[in-house]
């Protein structure tokens, strides 16, 4: 299941990184949720540029949560220079990202993080989400974190 669907290229750079244990249930994942199979082909492609950039980033698995997720289509994409064939479309890669995420969770490798909760949750209050976009922003535009006071958290 999936293994169709990849490139050789694709699978390769997947089974070469730290998410190689969830490609399997990425795909059961994707096919379970009747995703056309154009669009998983797609979002193997973003999953596997995201793969990619945590290897070479050298990144624990634990970063490929919801905030590496942001960094990676905020920081990296707009700067992106990978051997292509790599997938750069901002709302393809934070929609693959989404189930990648989910998969993770439900895996057990992923905690639900406050990066995640915040855009999953309807509990966090507008303000929160604000300001963990913001300090990805920062961290991305390499600026010093920001002190307390100079980032609204209320
Ligand atoms: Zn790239």
């Amino acid at each position: 299941m999936g293994n169709d669907l990849m490139a050789p290229m694709t699978r390769a750079t997947l089974m070469d990184s730290v998410l190689r244990s969830y490609v399997a249930q990425y795909c059961a994942h994707l096919h379970d949720g009747r995703y056309a199979a154009s669009t998983r082909r797609i979002y193997l492609c973003c999953v596997a540029h995201f793969a990619y950039w945590i290897t070479t980033e050298r990144l624990a698995l634990g970063k490929a949560d919801e905030v590496g997720g942001r960094q990676f289509v905020a920081c990296h994409l707009p700067h992106c220079n990978c051997p292509t064939p790599v997938r750069r479309v901002p709302h393809e890669v934070t929609a693959a990202l989404s189930h990648l995420h989910e998969v993770l969770k439900s895996a057990g490798v992923l905690a639900a993080s406050p990066g995640g909760a915040a855009s999953s949750d309807p509990s966090w209050p507008r303000s929160t989400v604000t300001w963990i976009s913001t300090v990805t922003w920062i961290r991305c535009a390499g600026l010093p974190p920001p002190r307390a006071g100079n980032v609204s958290r209320s």
